[in-house]
């Protein structure tokens, strides 16, 4: 501020017009509240100079003296500004010996409303009217329950205008940027739905909350009127100032995960300011048993320590909070030494703590920004990994589905395979089982066919004699057996060869079959050249005519050899079974072996017929 004559100590004067007031040395007397200004005026306290702006606590409250004389050609005013403006209760009054008058009673502080104070301004500013050459001591009794901070500037009338319009504007400045990034983190809270946003927020509004306390523009824009309530607001938003950055702080860089001291110290130290907090605003009379002070410095060493531990322990963005956490403190420790007079007090060391904190927000804010990035890069890292994973899984299910069709082919070639293989083994069994049927038959065939003559052999006729004997007798009906012999084919075979015999059984068995074709009759060679008919239904008589008849018909065969016609006559037996009588097979052929015998006795070439004692016979057996 240009116009601004300010020490650290010694309030200062500023004047468009040179050095129209002199300022006095500083002097304070702690106690004495209870006086009145007259009693500070008259009695002899122990003044001492004030020789720093920060007194520390004074729960006594102090008093404050200094001279001021003016130059100046004409009556003039002033302006006294403590800008430490969270003091509870501030009185001014001016003596002016020459006339030996007191000035007007004037109050300020956050004990008080702002309406019954001398001036609308955010700092605590008391109007200084002297007249022409004269002279005042001004007298200001102070009472603050927290830190009793003084630093004090007097300025001309122009020049309290001009500071107003550049702290208006540095002020307007910071809160739009810190508005600015509360919006951005706010509206970056309702689209992620993090809650480390929420509580970088909650973190930002206790910030902007105690920003409004210490500058007093709070007081004189936001809460006026009420004091008794405001006048904690400077204690509850310190708190709140340690209690959400710890919040804040454990999510964003996730502390649980790293655990060890720094997890605890986070832990211990928000469960103190949680408790401060609840005290300040239920039992705010217990406040000063809390050692808000001496834990905050403790608070301010522990926190600092554990990001750097998380640092280097890489916790990526823990850097940045380093960063951003330790510009605070620079900040408040260069506020803190300019308070205590080891620096120089001036708006940079005065109001350092608002540029330092709203680098820090803004630090933050990036580091945020880097989460965001990071978390960016991790979900497309994600995301990708997972198409990788999903696409990996369709291949393999790809693979597998082609393994499955490529198995079920095989199968369903196997199957074709095996149905084929199984219909040719079906056809190769049912062709060996027609051949082997085939030489069954043939088989069986020729188990009972005579070979030389193609007619049934001995074994088949016996097997058939005694079905049909059987029958016979069932149905009742007759049955007749013709036993045949071939009359001297000894001659025939000795004379002509044995093949042309042969040739000769052949013509009279075809001639028999002739005279055997219904069902049931068996025509069998019996042995040598003689055969054998079985003639179901046929009584004897019919069996008699038959049998005439074949042997008329060997008779006139007349085989030819070397073209001479020879006789061949057979001779033949007859023997019939008259049911109800019966016989076995044996007897049957028996009898009629009797009569071929007596047909061969008889000249030959002839039938004879069983003899009814023959039959009588059979019927007995
Ligand atoms: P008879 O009128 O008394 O029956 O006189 P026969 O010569 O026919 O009687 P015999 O029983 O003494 O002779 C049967 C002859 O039949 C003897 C044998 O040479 C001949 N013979 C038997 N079986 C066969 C054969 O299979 N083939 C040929 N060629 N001759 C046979
Ligand atoms: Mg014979
Ligand atoms: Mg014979």
């Amino acid at each position: 501020m240009s116009g601004q004559l300010s020490a650290a100590v010694v309030p200062g004067v500023v004047s468009e017009s040179g050095a129209a007031l002199q300022v006095g040395g500083l002097e304070w007397v702690s106690g004495h509240s209870e006086a009145g200004f007259a009693t500070a005026h008259a009695a002899s306290w122990q003044w001492q100079p004030l020789v720093k702006p920060n007194l520390k606590k004074q729960p006594e409250g102090v008093w404050v003296r200094f001279d001021l004389g003016s130059k100046a050609a004409s009556a003039g005013r002033w302006y006294l500004s403590l800008q430490w403006p969270i003091l509870d209760n501030v009185r001014v009054r001016l003596f002016y010996p020459a006339e030996d008058e007191w000035g007007p009673l004037m109050q300020a502080g956050d004990h008080i409303p702002k309406s019954l104070q001398p001036l609308a301004d955010h700092n605590l500013v008391f109007p200084l009217e002297l007249r022409a050459n004269d002279r005042a001591v001004v007298y200001v009794h102070v009472q603050a329950h927290e830190l009793m901070a003084l630093p004090m500037v007097i300025f001309d009338e122009t020049a309290f205008a001009a500071g107003k319009f550049t702290d208006i504007a540095l002020i307007s400045l910071f809160f739009g940027g810190m508005l600015v990034i509360l919006l951005y983190n706010s509206s970056l809270f309702l689209f992620t739905r993090d809650v480390a946003y929420l509580l970088y927020v909650l973190y930002l509004l206790s910030a902007l909350f105690y920003v409004l306390t210490i500058t007093g523009f709070g007081q004189l824009f936001l809460w006026p009127e009420m004091p008794q309530i405001a006048s904690r607001f400077y204690a509850l938003s310190a708190a709140l100032c340690f209690f959400t950055p710890l919040l804040f702080a454990s999510r964003f860089l996730n502390i649980r995960r790293y655990g060890g001291w720094p997890w605890l110290v986070t832990w211990v130290l928000m469960g103190y300011w949680g408790v401060v907090i609840l005290v300040l605003l239920f039992a705010p009379s217990l406040g000063r048993y809390l050692m808000a002070e001496q834990i905050a410095l403790v608070h301010c060493i522990l926190t600092m320590a554990a990001v750097i531990n998380l640092w280097i322990r890489g916790n990526s963005s823990a850097r940045l909070f380093t960063i951003a956490w330790s510009t605070l403190l620079l900040a408040t420790i260069v506020h803190l030494l300019a308070l205590d007079g080891m620096l120089p007090l001036n708006p940079l060391t005065l109001h350092g703590q608002l540029i330092g904190m709203f680098a820090e927000f803004v630090l933050l804010s990036m580091a945020l920004a880097q989460r965001i990035n990071q978390e960016r890069d991790r979900r497309i890292l994600a995301q990708q990994s997972a198409l990788q994973a999903s696409e990996a899984l369709a291949h393999e299910r790809e693979q597998r589905l082609q393994a499955q069709q490529q198995a079920l082919e095989a199968q369903v070639r196997a199957n074709e395979a095996l149905e084929a293989r199984v219909y040719e083994r079906t056809r190769a069994l049912e062709d060996a089982k027609r051949g082997l049927e085939m030489v069954n038959e043939q088989l069986t065939r020729l188990s009972i066919t005579d070979a030389l003559t193609q007619l049934s052999n001995r074994g088949h006729f016996d097997v058939m004699i005694g079905e049909e004997i059987r029958r016979a007798q069932r149905t009742e009906t007759p049955l007749s057996v013709l036993l045949l012999d071939i009359d001297h084919f000894k001659r025939v075979n000795d004379s002509y060869g044995h093949p042309f015999g042969d040739e000769c059984l052949r013509l009279v068995a075809d001639t028999l079959r002739q005279y055997g074709q219904r069902a049931g009759d068996v025509v069998a060679r019996y042995g040598g050249e003689e055969f054998v008919m079985a003639l179901p239904g046929m009584n004897s008589r019919e069996a008699r005519e038959q049998a005439e008849r074949i042997r008329a018909a060997v008779a006139a065969l007349r085989p030819v050899h070397d073209g001479e016609r020879l006789a061949l006559t057979i001779s033949i037996g007859v023997a019939s079974l008259q049911p109800p009588a019966s016989c076995t097979p044996t007897q049957l052929l028996a009898s009629a072996d009797t009569a071929l015998y007596r047909a061969k006795h008889n000249g030959r070439n002839q039938v004879a017929v069983a003899e009814p004692d023959e039959a009588a016979e059979l019927s007995v057996s």
